[in-house]
């Protein structure tokens, strides 16, 4: 066994103390003949955490799990495990300013490469709330950069920032529009869902963006389909294909487009 006798003379007159700090072993050995004292874990420690408990805890909280379901598991198998208290200090105290810190460095690459093509910019964007109906306190708005498939912004609003939480998805808009200008870089287009509030501010205060719309194949007219197979071809006719930017009356700055 390793820790049987003394590493340095060999003795087997050894005591051995055993403790578990959550998912970590330590063993404390003392030689009761050189009375050296020697310490061995099971895990390295990251500053006095040891690093499985904090793995362990970024594995339930990435991985979308319950604390408590995942630990009850473990646990019942003989896995030790750090408690559920201390689970809910590493996420405020390590993991969530982890993901920060990770989430603003790569924003900051992206934006620092979009601004050395200086290619104007196609977005796609959309907002999502907390609950449904108008009961929602948190909304978020992600714009995505449609050519490259890449999240190149997230914005949170918060109902009491706003008339109501109906506007928080156009309050989303207006930030994700600022911060990439102070980034320096230029909307070309946007893609949205039919958001009436929206369509109206790009309309009246984003003269240089064009405003195009995602919408449901099923939602379309039979000409307006005729006009879209006809302009991106009948093979493109599944039906899962959403199109934008159907071309409707009522708007002035919209063109066809499949995504
Ligand atoms: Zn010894």
């Amino acid at each position: 066994m390793l820790f049987d006798s003394c590493r340095k003379c060999r003795s087997s007159r050894v005591e051995l103390q055993k403790r578990l700090f959550g998912s970590n072993l330590k063993v404390t050995q003392d030689c009761l003949r050189c009375n050296r004292q020697s310490e061995w874990s099971s895990q390295p420690f990251l500053a006095a955490t040891p690093a499985g408990n904090l793995l362990l805890s970024a594995a339930i909280l990435f991985g979308g799990q319950g604390p408590n379901e995942v630990l009850c598991l473990l646990n019942s198998m003989g896995v030790t495990t750090h408690s559920v208290r201390s689970f809910f200090i590493h996420p405020e105290k390590y993991l969530l300013p982890a993901v920060e810190r990770t989430w603003d460095e790569h924003v900051h690459d992206l934006h620092r490469m979009l601004n050395e093509t200086g290619t104007p910019l196609i977005i796609g964007g959309d907002g999502r709330a907390d609950s449904p109906g108008y009961s929602a306190k948190y909304g978020s708005y992600t714009a995505q950069k449609l050519n490259h498939n890449k999240i190149i912004h997230l914005q949170l609003a918060q109902n009491n920032e706003v008339k109501n939480s109906g506007h928080m998805e156009l309050e989303g808009f207006k930030r994700m529009m600022s911060s990439l200008r102070v980034a320096g870089l230029t909307v070309e287009k946007v893609v949205t869902d039919r958001h009436r509030q929206l369509a109206k501010y790009v309309r009246e205060q984003e003269l240089d963006v064009l405003h195009m719309f995602e919408v449901s194949k099923r939602r379309l007219t039979s000409s307006q389909r005729r006009r879209v197979s006809k302009k991106w071809g009948t093979g493109r006719e599944a039906s899962t294909i959403t199109y934008t930017g159907v071309p409707q009356s009522t708007t002035n700055k919209e063109e066809d487009h499949e995504r």
